[in-house]
């Protein structure tokens, strides 16, 4: 088990920077999400707490140690790739001892160890089978057996998933989040799939070219986004941004859009003079008969006991979840109104939130 820290870490590749000095704690025992769009710099970051890269500047720490230019071999850290690699000639009992006989270990400790691994993998039945006739599944936690029975410190999984259907995907998430609340081993996990990583993580690192926009647990980048990227790329359908007219004022609690006053939590002196941007995500917008804030329906979707609503206002289009069974018709003009606490409240000059 073991706490990781990350400060100011930095990977620069020639005239490219793929990481621009990230800050942030993986807590002992914690499932962490690294998410981001393509390119981000996710991949590159796990690979150097791995010890697969060495960062330009920065430090690692792993339980107060400092491994930042260690190799690999040094920090007892266990790799997962998308690309389950197997020995196709080998039993289920082979491929998962093979670290542990190739590190030396006595027979009789390895083969303990393999039974307590396929016990906790739930595949104690195939150990004598060839790898070659498994279902897919087999394979994955065959897998997973082999890179859990050195018992690391911690593992590290890019995009484990990435590979698998939809519906197959959503069961190995479920096996591995129910793995780690069995091993308890701290777990550093790269995903582009922000639902995946609301699902499964304890804490997620959002990053986006290179940089940290926010890190903290997946309800407080979900309910207080840091950044008008966070806020837009968690969440779906996205939340919805409406730029007002005029600075705002200090200590108001109320701004103009298109001509209307609407509520928002109260700002500090900071946003004073500040061009905003007000951000809500849907299931906070709600219709009624006579808000004084119009939209027009144009298209809706049926999602079983919700619906998207799709509405054309003064400030763009706006989606609103609402109950399925809510009458709205193509066409229909309505009153929309927002829960002022739930708003999010940005500086559109940096895409910074206030808070
Ligand atoms: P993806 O999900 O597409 O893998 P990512 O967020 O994991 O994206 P990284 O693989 O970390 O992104 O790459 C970040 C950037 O660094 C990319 O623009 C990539 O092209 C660049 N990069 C990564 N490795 C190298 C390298 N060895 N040499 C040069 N550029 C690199």
């Amino acid at each position: 088990m073991a706490e990781i820290v990350i400060r100011n870490l930095r990977k620069e590749f020639g005239a490219f920077t793929a990481v621009k000095g990230s800050t942030f704690t993986i807590g002992d025992g914690e499932f962490f999400m690294l998410l981001g769009p393509s390119g981000c710099g996710k991949t590159t970051t796990l690979r150097m707490i791995a010890g697969l890269e060495l960062p330009t500047s920065g430090e690692i720490l792993i339980d107060g140690e400092d491994v930042s230019q260690r190799p690999a071999s040094q920090r007892d850290i266990a790799m997962v790739f998308q690309m389950f690699a197997l020995y196709p000639h080998m039993s289920v009992r082979k491929n998962i001892s093979y670290p542990l006989v190739s590190q030396g270990m006595p027979r009789a400790q390895v083969q303990a160890r393999v039974a307590e691994v396929a016990r906790i993998l739930r595949i104690d039945h195939l150990l004598d089978k060839g790898v070659g006739g498994l279902s897919g599944g087999d394979r994955q936690r065959v897998a997973l057996g082999r890179a859990i029975v050195r018992n690391p410190k911690a593992f590290m999984m890019d995009e484990p998933l990435g590979a698998l259907d939809a519906e197959f995907r959503e069961i190995m998430a479920e096996e591995l989040r129910a793995l780690h609340d069995r091993m308890g081993a701290t777990t550093v996990y790269v995903t582009h799939d922000q639902l995946e990583a609301m699902q499964m993580g304890d804490k997620i690192v959002v990053m986006n070219h290179g940089v940290v926009e926010q890190f903290g647990t997946p309800q407080e980048i979900y309910d207080h986004p840091a950044t008008l990227f966070v806020a837009d790329f968690i969440g779906s359908p996205s939340m919805n941004f409406l730029h007002f007219e005029g600075g705002f004022r200090p200590g108001s609690t109320t701004v103009t859009l298109a001509g209307t006053r609407i509520e928002v939590p109260q700002l500090q002196e900071e946003a004073e003079g500040r061009k905003l941007v007000l951000g809500v995500r849907p299931e906070h917008v709600t219709l009624t008969a006579d808000g004084p804030y119009r939209g027009r329906v144009v298209a809706t979707e049926y999602l079983g006991t919700t619906q998207i609503i799709t509405l054309d206002t003064a400030q763009g289009q706006i989606k609103a979840r609402a109950p399925s069974g809510q009458r709205a018709s193509a066409g229909e003009t309505v009153g929309l109104s927002f829960a002022a606490p739930k708003l999010s409240l940005f500086d559109q000059g940096t895409g910074r939130a206030f808070r």
